[in-house]
């Protein structure tokens, strides 16, 4: 993740994707250098060109946008969309991107209730996560925690390695996520407080 090829060239493009208003040729781009994909989680809206008095009139019957992804598998899926239909009627495409997205949706709202419901304080019940991608060799890189009871801003020396004996990795995340914030814990990228931000080494 953190410095593959592919997240070096992400980074490095990703302001300039933006300058790009043809999709085809955004999506072409992506497939050429191997940069990922075009994910439009909740669908994509036309182009409008017709705006004016009374040009809302006629769009009634336009059909809802619907989520689309530019990876092999949603196009195929897509492609084959009245086949599959005609086994399973209101199957919808998907694949891990929108998946993925979807879940990162449901967490960035269950974390931002998590901060609402403590009125905009600073988090009493705080955890920091901190994750190093595979090493060359390695099948699976280190998700670790550290959490505390005194707030965000608490000095390291307040903050407790959550289960330090255990190793976790990006397969145990999102289970992690969800017991941090059904335990009342906010979670921060460590990098996000700068109290503790050393105490994660790279290696
Ligand atoms: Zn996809």
């Amino acid at each position: 993740m953190a410095d593959t090829f592919n997240a070096i060239a992400q980074r490095k493009w990703i302001d300039k994707f933006t300058l790009i208003n043809d999709e085809n040729t955004l999506i072409s781009l992506l497939d050429r250098f191997d940069l990922g994909y075009l994910i439009s989680p909740d669908g994509k809206l036309k182009q409008r060109t017709d705006f004016g008095l009374g040009s809302d009139l006629d769009h009634e019957d336009e059909p809802e946008p619907e989520p689309f992804c530019s990876c092999g598998s949603f196009r195929r899926q897509q492609s084959c969309l009245s086949a599959i239909r005609r086994e399973i009627p209101d199957y919808e495409p998907c694949c891990k991107h929108i998946a993925w997205f979807k879940r990162f949706r449901d967490y960035l709202v269950k974390r931002s209730q998590l901060i609402e419901a403590q009125r905009g304080h600073n988090a009493t019940k705080a955890t920091a996560w901190f994750y190093a991608p595979p090493e060359i060799g390695q099948e699976h890189g280190r998700f670790s925690i550290i959490f505390t009871k005194h707030g965000q801003n608490a000095p390291i020396t307040k903050w407790q390695q959550y289960r330090s004996d255990e190793v976790f990795t990006e397969d145990d995340a999102w289970d992690l996520f969800d017991s941090m914030i059904d335990n009342g814990y906010v979670p921060f990228p460590h990098t996000a407080l700068p109290s503790i931000a050393h105490a994660f080494k790279q290696s």
